[in-house]
């Protein structure tokens, strides 16, 4: 049951109203296991530059992460820089420096071929399809894309999505990728390119998650401080996948409760900066946060219509 995920491990730069921070760990690949770790063992593929501590990811390699798959490589580790205003669902790029991750070159480790459970953060379609070929019989392969992809990698993105079985998107990408403003049309439009399942993250405003025979929707946890919404889509990934990994349960009402826990994970990362409130949760919070989740939207069926 074991997790892969490929992605970035980065510093972040990021300003919101509410304070800033400077390069904070941060990066696909971190937030993603960071919350899949509470779940089931997780295995890293990334790249970092001679500048980064392997101290800072302690908290991790306690829960079991594996970060033999992590490459230090000469020159510095990425960085990225964001801003939020007030409206946490909008931001703006301040800057990329791709650094050692502009030649990254996933290569899986042997004894990491055997993975299960398989997390293609956002990269390269290219790349993602190359991972996969070096896997030798997922369970469950979740992808992740973005704009740049779709714009400048279309034909190799439909090569990769064939292959996968569950698309993690946001509401803007799912409409570019589909060429449809509405997202019930884009979601039949994309899971006809492949994926069985289809998630739309959609911010504040929750998760809509589509399945061949229906649909379930998780709304975002509301809290009173949000201050800083940064990976909060991959840490969405890491509790989605990690709950799946741990119950090995891929039955349609199984996936429903992962979109919760994905829910419930991302909830906590947006309460402080950085990876800062994912190092050191109990399960018992994780459990009391589910089961929020749960209080806020069952109602008795028989009292009303
Ligand atoms: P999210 O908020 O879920 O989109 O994830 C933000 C994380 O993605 C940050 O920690 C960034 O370091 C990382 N990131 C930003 N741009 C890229 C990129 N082009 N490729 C890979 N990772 C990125």
């Amino acid at each position: 049951m074991s997790i892969l995920v490929v992605g970035s491990v980065a510093f972040d730069t990021v300003e919101t109203p509410f304070g800033a921070v400077e390069d904070a760990l941060g990066g696909s690949a971190i937030y993603f296991s960071a919350a899949a770790s509470y779940f089931a063992p997780v295995r890293i593929v990334a790249v970092v530059g001679e500048d980064f501590s392997k101290q800072k990811l302690d908290f991790l390699t306690k829960r079991k992460v594996d970060l033999r798959g992590l490459e230090v490589r000469k020159g510095k580790t990425f960085r990225w820089g964001g801003r939020y205003d007030y409206d946490l669902n909008s931001r703006t790029t301040l800057f990329t420096h791709l650094n050692v991750f502009e030649n990254f070159a996933p290569a899986i480790p042997k004894e990491y071929r055997d993975s299960e459970f398989i997390f293609l953060a956002n990269i390269a379609p290219e790349l993602q399809m190359e991972v996969l070929q070096q896997i030798r019989s997922p369970k469950l392969v979740a992808l992740d894309t973005m704009n740049y992809w779709i714009d400048r990698s279309l034909p190799a993105l439909f090569e990769t999505l064939r292959a996968v079985n569950v698309l993690i998107i946001n509401d803007s990408e799912a409409r570019q990728l589909a060429q449809e403003a509405n997202l019930v049309k884009a979601a039949k439009k994309i899971m006809a390119m492949g994926p069985q399942v289809l998630i739309i993250k959609k911010g504040e405003h929750g998760a809509l998650m589509f399945m061949s025979e229906s649909f379930f929707w998780a709304p975002a946890y509301p809290l009173e401080s949000i201050y800083d919404p940064t990976g909060a889509g991959d840490t969405f990934a890491g509790g989605f996948i990690g709950y799946l990994a741990k119950s090995r349960n891929l039955s349609p009402d199984n996936y429903k409760c992962a979109l919760i826990v994905g829910s419930a994970m991302a909830s906590f990362c947006v309460e402080r900066f950085s990876v800062e409130r994912l190092q050191d949760l109990t399960t018992e919070e994780i459990r009391q946060r589910f089961l929020g989740f749960w209080h806020m939207t069952h109602f008795d069926q028989n009292s009303g219509f």
